[in-house]
């Protein structure tokens, strides 16, 4: 297998994928395939149940929070938030960071006012704001943000202070990545296809009594008090999603759980900024404080030189360090299963890069 630095669907543990080949044909002896079996069987059950405790330990989730397993990726969320968390209220504040809470601003737009609390759009989306530049409005119904912006590798390196009002976080490119106190947040979600498993699942954790009065006219596939009650089994959920999501939970823990992995996931950050850093040749725009350790995108001093520089990559087995379609340059996104091994590659590449140029 080769070095996979994508985005999302990003990398997954390869011990996972191994043990998932393994039971994929005959789970546990039951003679057919995960895929196959009903998710009202006992053991389809179990096997959801014992995901959501893992989830539940390895985050510290508190008791008065439901964990639910739903589809329609992170963008289902931009409507799904408003339509469930306005209570009432017509306003909402959202952080503008970059492409992904902008998207988010978008949707919500279509079901509330929405007020922009702060925007780093003025420096190019390459920090986040200060706690002391967000302009929270007075009966908005919650602030929301994006705790990693996957495309301009912004991330925040604090957690808002929302005042008497919920806070709401697009976690889909750092959940599980770095610890986090989940009492401080009314809802947290995330598309599963970066630090999760694979695409089709959406995790999404939310205070219990957030839920419950939705918009008039929600359709029932959105309404988080229906899954709730339902144990994210109104409908026929994701299984091989929630089933492989829960493969990496007991990856993760015997990783050492998210402090290990953040450890892990700071070193290898660290160590691919000061290579970046160490020359003029690589460049990166973001506030230091504010450098993603998920996702590091990088530009070339001289841009005719990525095609060269993507092809020589993927011929030593490095793969998907194009940048985002919108923004160009090279990202490279080192999720929990990207090894370090991985970025000690990657850096060693990029410096005979640059060498073979002078
Ligand atoms: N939010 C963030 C931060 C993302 O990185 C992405 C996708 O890559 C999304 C939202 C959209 O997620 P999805 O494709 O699961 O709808």
């Amino acid at each position: 297998r080769k070095y996979n630095f994508s985005a999302g669907p990003g990398a997954l543990p390869e011990e996972v994928l191994q043990q998932a080949q393994a039971e994929l044909l005959d789970w546990h002896g039951q003679g057919l395939s995960i895929m196959e079996m009903s998710h009202r069987s006992d053991e389809y059950v179990g096997v959801a149940a014992q995901a959501e405790q893992d989830l539940r330990d390895l985050m510290g989730i508190p008791v008065n929070y439901k964990v639910l397993f739903l589809q329609g990726g992170a963008t289902a969320q931009f409507a799904m938030v408003p339509m469930n968390l306005l209570r009432g209220a017509s306003c909402a504040d959202y952080i503008d960071t970059g492409i992904w809470s902008g998207k988010a601003v978008k949707e919500a737009r279509r079901y509330a006012q929405i007020n922009v609390a702060a925007s780093t759009a003025g420096n190019n989306y390459t920090s986040v704001p200060a706690q002391s530049e967000l302009q929270l409005t007075p009966g908005a119904a919650y602030l929301h943000y994006t705790t990693n912006e996957t495309i301009g590798g912004v991330e925040f390196d604090y957690i808002p202070d929302s005042g008497d009002v919920p806070l709401v976080a697009d976690m889909s490119s750092d959940i599980l990545s770095v610890p986090v106190d989940v009492s401080r947040f009314g809802l947290i979600y995330a598309g599963a296809q970066k630090n999760i498993g694979p695409a089709g699942l959406t995790v999404v954790i939310v205070r219990e009594d957030l839920i419950g009065q939705t918009l008039a006219g929600t359709p029932s596939m959105y309404d988080y008090k229906i899954h709730a009650d339902a144990d994210s089994m109104n409908n026929t959920p994701p299984t091989f999603g929630w089933y492989l999501a829960g493969l990496v939970f007991q990856w993760l823990k015997r990783q050492g759980g998210v402090e290990a992995m953040a450890e892990l996931n700071r070193r290898k950050a660290a160590k691919l900024y000061a290579a970046i850093d160490a020359s003029d040749f690589y460049g990166n725009p973001v506030a230091i404080n504010n450098r993603s350790i998920m996702n590091v995108p990088f530009t070339l001093a001289d841009a005719t030189l990525e095609k060269r520089f993507l092809e020589l990559a993927e011929a030593e087995g490095m793969l998907n360090l194009q940048g985002h379609r919108s923004v160009g340059g090279m990202r490279a996104s080192i999720y929990n299963a990207v090894p370090e091994a991985a970025v000690d590659a990657l850096i060693d590449f990029m410096q005979r890069f640059e060498k073979e140029q002078a």
